[in-house]
């Protein structure tokens, strides 16, 4: 289905902070200025809107991830799912997710290479034990992004899959969430969320959890990616992002070793929010937070 950009008011926002062990040289940008002018509510179907809520990021060892929220709910971050048999999404119990394959990438892998990377990244997550997700990869039908068609990026908007992996941008739209971000980060998901019709979010399973619409993921183009082991490595992000799209948020804490000053995460996992080498496969706490939040699926 296509979605129309309104001409709805601007966001306002702020930048939230979440966790405690970033270093200066990467604190999140001010206002992020660019991006929330951007952040429009956009008409999915019907009367039907979304707007962007928070976008998480993982970056190189020289800097750590975070996360930016764009809509303020007071002091309070909500987090956000997906609901089960949502209207909104068809009435679905499945999780969907597609692959843009018109990839912007002058990295050198294939069109196939990069699709198979994210496939393995989203089979991990699948193929959990926990869970019982059903993830179903759809065809890509055209320009997926959101997010980036707001932003100038190219694109029109369509909405096909629950977790749309968007393709690679130029750094520019990267320096947009933080300030010299095209520098440093790797690949970012976005999260949106359905808008009821004053343009407040919903709840509507009320698990005190807000409802996802649909979530979209972008790599930085600026990088040289391999599928070979070599860093930076596109299914160890791959299967990062897709854990945030399945409502994972960082984990472990950073801390840099004396001698060189080495970035290293306590515990290392999946979700630590900067790259520390090739990760293809889950950490215990990447079990547990994926088996906490999907376990009862559909039925919660
Ligand atoms: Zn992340």
């Amino acid at each position: 289905m296509k979605i129309q950009l309104l001409s709805a008011a601007v966001l306002a926002g702020l930048v939230f902070s979440c966790t405690d062990n970033q270093t200066p040289e990467m604190a999140v940008s001010e206002k992020a200025p660019e991006l929330k002018k951007s952040m429009r509510s956009l008409r999915v179907t019907g009367d039907q809107t979304v707007a962007v809520y928070m976008a998480e990021y993982i970056t190189i060892d020289a800097a750590t991830g975070n996360t930016v929220f764009f809509n303020d709910r007071g002091n309070k971050q909500l987090s956000a799912d997906f609901v089960p048999l949502d209207p909104r999404r068809g009435g679905r119990a499945n999780i969907t997710y597609l692959v843009d394959d018109e990839f912007t990438s002058d990295n050198g892998l294939t069109a196939a290479e990069l699709e198979q990377a994210i496939d393995n990244g989203m089979n991990t997550w699948d193929a959990e034990g926990c869970s019982n997700l059903g993830i179903t990869k759809v065809p890509y039908s055209g320009n997926s992004g959101f997010v980036s068609s707001s932003l100038g990026f190219g694109g029109d908007i369509t909405l096909d899959a629950d977790i749309q992996h968007s393709g690679f941008l130029p750094r520019a739209f990267f320096d947009a969430l933080a300030p010299g971000g095209g520098d440093f980060i790797l690949g970012v998901t976005f999260t949106l969320l359905w808008q009821d019709g004053a343009g407040n979010f919903t709840d509507i399973d009320n698990n005190g959890k807000l409802d996802v619409a649909f979530r979209e993921i972008y790599y930085n183009d600026k990088f040289s990616w391999n599928t070979d082991g070599n860093s930076y490595d596109l299914e160890t992000i791959a299967l990062h992002e897709s854990g945030h799209a399945l409502s994972q948020a960082h984990f472990g804490k950073a801390f840099r070793s004396g001698g060189n000053g080495k970035l290293h995460f306590s515990p290392r996992a999946v979700m630590n929010a900067a790259y520390s080498g090739v990760q293809r496969d889950l950490k215990s706490t990447d079990h547990s937070g994926h088996c906490s939040n999907w376990s009862s699926w559909p039925n919660n």
